[in-house]
């Protein structure tokens, strides 16, 4: 007989009944520490004083009016963004796919806007994951994904990433933009090369494409940098946001320049539940934290020594682990050993991670981690591979 909740995740058995920082208690009297911040998500990690204020505040006062009216708590957060970033306008959703969703209709409307109705395909990138809507499945272009859905949405074209020659082959006059992810999440912590970053900026401005980036996974200080392809020096524009941007209240923004924004006009787009009071409060207190004046820095302190310790035990047990990728708190254990084995592994040991593409070990921490943590971490990833191996000689044969 099927569950009664639709049985579409493969869970582990373990539920948490509080979290504290970095840990989360499970019903089984244990605590573990939280290295997939519910999949890069919980940026401030659980329980942060200010974020719980914020959300209880606001809760109490007012939690949805709808957006037939003026949201302060929303402008508020829409001029933060602005101010910090490289957009002149946001709109705020409620999840990743629907603010890349959101991203594509704003770059095929602004190409309808300009005379170029004929525009409307997006180039995007094989390994990306931009959601589950039937157009972001097409985006992502994954055929696991796309598997019994039908026929995939027209309007996506995919290259292998970091290949330039691939990528000017494929823009076409039906192209309207580019898609990517300055770092690849569930593709396996891949990185886009800083140079071919800059690459897709020469090439849109030559061929008159717009440029956007998927930072729902990457974005919100997780790298060091509020977005990730501050790192690279590109101006995009348009940027997709979400996971990390309400701290774990789902919260999800497109943020634009004025000269692609002004397209979506009145009417254009919509959502019932968008940039509500409460979900701007959460986005807020997470912006009071992640833009407080060294924040930022010590992400980059924080994933540094991660990264370190990272390649100590990739080079202590070559037998596990063959390599470490990504950047700040965004770190990918490329591994030898079958990741969910390890995954599993892990956990038994007291350390939440998340699987990811390449037979990658995914760490994307609560920000507020402290080095200590990460070492903490390290160290029970060592165990979990000897755990694997003893259980499972055959693997490392
Ligand atoms: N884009 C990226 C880069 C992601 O990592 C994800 C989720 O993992 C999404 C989009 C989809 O976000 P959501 O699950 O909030 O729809």
């Amino acid at each position: 007989m099927i569950a009664s909740l639709m049985p579409t995740y493969n869970r582990a058995d373990l539920a948490f009944e509080r979290g504290e920082g970095v840990w989360l208690y499970g019903a089984d009297q244990r605590r573990y520490l939280d290295f997939g911040a519910g999949i890069a998500t919980s940026s401030l990690g659980h329980g942060h004083p200010h974020l719980v204020a914020a959300i209880s505040e606001q809760a109490a006062r007012v939690m949805h009016v709808s957006n037939l009216y003026r949201i302060p708590q929303a402008e508020r957060l829409a001029q933060r963004l602005v101010d910090a970033s490289f957009a002149d306008s946001v709109f705020f959703c409620n999840s990743g796919a629907e603010a890349n969703e959101g991203m594509v209709k704003l770059m095929r409307r602004a190409m309808h806007a300009t005379g170029q109705p004929e525009r409307t395909r997006m180039i995007c990138f094989s390994g990306a994951f931009h959601g589950r809507t039937l157009a972001m499945l097409s985006a992502t272009g994954n055929e696991k994904y796309l598997q019994g859905f039908g026929a995939p949405v027209d309007g996506f074209d995919h290259v292998p990433i970091n290949n330039l020659n691939a990528l000017r082959d494929a823009i076409t006059p039906q192209t309207a933009g580019i898609i990517i992810e300055p770092i690849q999440g569930e593709g396996g912590v891949r990185s886009a090369d800083a140079r071919f970053l800059r690459d897709l900026r020469t090439a849109c401005d030559e061929f008159g494409l717009l440029l956007g980036f998927d930072e729902v996974q990457c974005g919100m200080g997780r790298t060091g940098r509020l977005f990730a392809h501050e790192w690279a020096g590109v101006r995009p524009d348009v940027v997709s946001s979400a996971k990390g941007i309400g701290g774990g209240f789902p919260l999800g923004a497109i943020l634009a320049t004025e000269a692609v924004a002004r397209h979506l006009t009145a009417g254009s787009h919509g959502t019932t539940f968008g940039g509500s009071p409460l979900a701007c409060a959460a986005g807020n207190a997470v912006l009071d934290v992640v833009l407080a004046p060294g924040f930022l820095d010590q992400v980059v302190h924080t994933g540094s020594v991660l990264r370190e310790a990272l390649e100590a035990l990739v080079a202590a047990h070559p037998e596990a682990f063959c390599g470490v990728r990504g950047l700040g708190l965004m770190q990918g254990l490329q591994c030898v050993l079958p990741n969910s084995a390890l995954q599993a592994a892990c956990m038994q040991e007291g350390l939440l991670v998340v699987a990811a593409g390449e037979n990658v070990l995914r760490l994307v921490p609560p920000l507020v981690v402290t080095p200590e943590e990460c070492l903490d971490a390290v160290r029970r990833l060592a165990a979990a591979a000897a755990r694997v191996r003893q259980s499972e000689p055959a693997l490392s044969a």
